[in-house]
């Protein structure tokens, strides 16, 4: 029996359902999740775009151009402001934010990336593994 996993933003309006379990979940530390998130890292789950089913609630959706020139896809609520997903459409997958699924006890983060830009008086945690950017995985869903 597999499990639905499914998401929602912190007014509950946003709601939408994951097709397949997440492969991984990561803590970023870029800059741009600093800002997005408010705090010093942004804790998300990957899956493929096509994995991701709104099935309530209006996104608003910013595109932001990293450092490498490629274009993130963030979504929020548009009546909450919560950080929904972070999409790499060039990639084929998104980062999940973590904490809106419906049990992200489930989904503790295996690696810290992007630790260079992390805040000087940021903690990382302990047995896992830290990259200074995004490491290869992020071409999972490459053809
Ligand atoms: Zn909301
Ligand atoms: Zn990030």
């Amino acid at each position: 029996m597999s499990e639905i996993i499914e998401g929602h933003c912190l007014c509950g309006n946003i709601h939408y359902r994951l097709a397949n379990k997440p492969l991984r979940s990561h803590l970023c530390f870029c800059t741009d999740c600093q800002k997005a998130t408010g705090g010093d890292r942004n804790h998300v789950a990957t899956i493929a775009i096509e994995d991701f089913e709104l099935l309530a609630g209006n996104l608003n959706i910013y595109e932001a151009t990293a450092a490498s020139g490629r274009i993130t896809e963030r979504a929020f609520c548009s009546d909450c402001g919560c950080n929904i997903y972070g999409a790499v459409k060039e990639l084929g997958g998104m980062g999940v934010n973590v904490p809106c699924l419906n049990n992200p006890q489930e989904y503790p983060p295996q690696a810290a990336v992007f630790v260079s830009q992390a805040a000087s008086w940021s903690a990382m945690p302990e047995g896992i593994p830290q990259y200074p950017e995004m490491p290869s995985y992020e071409n999972d869903f490459a053809e």
